[in-house]
């Protein structure tokens, strides 16, 4: 067992679901030096039963996965109540847009090949963000209302579902209501380190927030800068 020795691992525990071997090992190596203690799982039906039965403190999930993928693996989770963050590991162009595509929570995700390093601050990252925020726990902007406890958003009557990372980035804007935040303010607030995301990166998700939340998002362009949160136009 030796390296998968869970319970003297600081960080807790990772479940990694990978099928091709040199990957799970090279990804077991990094997180091990990191002191993340490692389970392996190399198909997808294994995976999701070793997930419940070990409650990992987080999942990296390759999506082409024998029995059955990472997308369904997440989406099964996710239906059982289960918000365990999850990086995903992607070899293709069209399983990103899958993965953007879910409304379930996904929280992040990395294209092969990717460096191991970057994998470990990706999950340091989403670690951090999902340990809690320190401010007020509600906030509400315009017709959208957030409270960062329950993690959870309301706009005008309805709840939204929002990945970690959506969610992050509307409490950040909402934090400051008329504040327009720079690209790489939010950039380095809400993904933690930059190097691996871009400003791209946070034109996209604003892009996802806006269309979740549709005529109520409070989201306003400042042109050639960044975003802001406005209460009323
Ligand atoms: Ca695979």
């Amino acid at each position: 067992m030796g390296l998968n020795g869970a319970m003297t691992d600081a960080r807790g525990l990772v479940v990694i679901v990978e099928d091709e071997r040199a990957i799970a090992d090279l990804q077991r190596l990094y997180l091990t030096e990191a002191g993340f203690g490692v389970h392996i799982e190399r198909d997808g039906i294994a995976g999701l039963a070793a997930i419940r039965r070990l409650r990992p403190v987080a999942i990296i999930l390759d999506v082409g996965l024998p029995g059955l993928d990472g997308i369904e693996i997440c989406r099964r989770l996710r239906e059982s109540g289960d918000w365990t963050p999850i990086v995903f590991v992607t070899a293709r162009d069209d399983e990103v847009d899958r993965i953007l595509g879910i409304e379930l929570g996904a929280d992040d995700y990395l294209t092969k090949p990717f460096s191991p390093r970057e994998l470990v601050a990706r999950l340091k990252s989403l670690l951090r963000r999902q340990s809690g925020p320190e401010s007020s726990p509600l906030l509400s902007v315009g017709a959208v209302s957030i409270d960062l406890e329950r993690r959870r958003v309301v706009a005008g009557e309805t709840v939204i579902s929002l990945t970690s990372t959506e969610f992050d980035l509307l409490a950040k804007l909402a934090s400051a209501p008329g504040r327009v935040f720079t690209r790489e303010e939010l950039l380095s607030s809400v993904w933690g380190q930059a190097d691996y995301a871009s400003g791209r990166t946070v034109d996209v998700h604003v892009a996802q927030v806006r269309a979740k939340l549709g005529d109520h998002s409070p989201i306003r362009t400042s042109r050639g800068v960044g975003y802001a949160a406005v209460d009323d136009d």
